[in-house]
């Protein structure tokens, strides 16, 4: 047991937070924003969760493994900000990659035994009045998979972390020694732990040298929608959707819990600054528009209620970077655009690993996905 300091209150700091705290030791969260934070990556509506990996099959069974540490984090917090919704992935024209992604996906998915329907045109027009199937070559449904309530999650977790006396100093973190495991704030103070976690999400690179040239922030625009009256029942009861066409395609969110019907592109912009405004260009919104429209229904007569820049830091294969920068200094980054499903998973993780060499030796490659490395780790 000991003091373990913590740089960053997204879902990656207060999920290791959660896990340390039920380890026994004592915490420190360092945010430098408000809690939750709006321009955290953790900071919107929703965050899917999902099986469908593709050829990625170490992400995949990290999903199983995901669910239990969500169980287990809502039990504690005692709420469930979850909906079911299942996933629609749809594809146009068997472009290569897009083809190996379902076949891939598929293969994966029916060797662990996750259920899935493959679904002909035909059948998705009947279920799906909101969607214009025309062009799609490839469909399938998995039952299993949802929304994730980030904003609520993450809210209720920081609180109940609180609650618990977990410490939140609120400060800017200016410079970071990961052999020391200090932190060197913007006031000039020094603050250390026996041990530093630093999960600063989009602005980790600035911080650390270690980071540069492998983890970049992205600038990701997303746009909330308005339906029209004759599809909202529909959509209230739709899926989340992946979309991967040709053009590049989209994903849509379904209004679930009181939220909006969300869309973005699965494209890096690779750009930007976490500290810029986040208001949406008309350019950057109708870039999304012109990617999802055309697959909906009566498309032109969705209104768009919002649109807007959030931010995360991608790693170029999506693996994520979850290191040891000394033996005292764990560093959580590259989630991209995945990672918010996995951070109790990743938190538990890190937690068990500090001050346990064997598991700290096998952690960067089964966060990286290595679907080599099993259970243990995240036991
Ligand atoms: C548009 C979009 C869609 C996404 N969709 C999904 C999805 O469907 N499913 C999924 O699983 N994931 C998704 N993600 C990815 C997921 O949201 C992120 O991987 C995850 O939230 C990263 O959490 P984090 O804690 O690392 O970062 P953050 O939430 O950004 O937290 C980092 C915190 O560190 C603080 N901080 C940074 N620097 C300092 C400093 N110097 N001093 C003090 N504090 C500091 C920040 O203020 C921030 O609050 C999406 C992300 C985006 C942006």
């Amino acid at each position: 047991m000991g003091n373990v300091l913590v740089l960053g209150a997204g879902i990656m700091g207060l999920s290791t937070a959660w896990a340390l705290d039920a380890a026994g030791h004592r915490v420190t969260v360092v945010e430098q924003d408000e809690r939750p934070n709006p321009r955290g990556s953790s900071v919107d509506d929703h965050r899917l969760i999902r099986h469908a990996y593709g050829a990625a099959t170490g992400y995949m069974r990290m999903v199983d493994q995901a669910y239990e540490a969500w169980d287990a984090l809502f039990d504690a917090i005692g709420e469930r900000p979850y909906a079911e919704t299942g996933v629609l992935a749809l594809g146009d024209s068997g472009t290569a990659p897009e083809a190996d992604w379902f076949a891939a996906s598929r293969r994966a998915l029916r060797s662990d035994r996750h259920a899935i329907e493959d679904l002909s045109p035909g059948r998705l027009g009947s279920l799906f009045p909101w969607l214009r199937a025309d062009g799609v070559s490839d469909a399938f449904l998995t039952p299993r998979g949802g929304v994730l309530m980030a904003r609520r999650i993450v809210t209720a977790l920081s609180r109940w972390l609180e609650r618990r006396g977990v410490h939140f100093i609120q400060a800017r973190a200016a410079g970071i020694d990961p052999a020391r495991a200090e932190l060197r704030l913007s006031d000039g103070r020094r603050i250390a732990g026996d041990q530093l976690v630093v999960a600063a999400g989009p602005w980790a690179p600035r911080l650390l040298s270690e980071l540069s040239g492998r983890v970049v922030p992205s600038r990701q625009i997303i746009v909330y929608l308005e339906p029209p009256p004759e599809q909202r029942e529909a959509w209230a009861r739709a899926p989340m959707v992946l979309d991967l066409s040709e053009q590049g395609g989209f994903y849509a969110v379904p209004p679930v819990a009181g939220t909006g019907l969300k869309i973005g592109d699965h494209r890096f912009s690779c750009a930007g600054d976490p500290d810029d405004p986040r208001e949406a260009s008309a350019e950057e919104r109708d870039t999304i528009l012109a990617l999802a429209l055309p697959r909906l229904r009566d498309g032109e007569s969705y209104r768009v209620l919002e649109a807007r820049a959030c931010y995360y830091d991608v790693e170029a294969q999506e693996r994520f970077v979850v290191e040891p920068l000394s033996d005292r200094c764990v560093v959580m980054s590259g989630f991209s655009g995945h990672g918010f499903k996995f951070g109790p998973v990743l938190g538990r993780a890190v937690a068990s690993a500090l001050g346990d060499a064997a598991r700290m030796e096998a952690l960067p490659r089964w966060a990286a996905g290595d679907a080599a490395q099993e259970k243990d780790v995240a036991a």
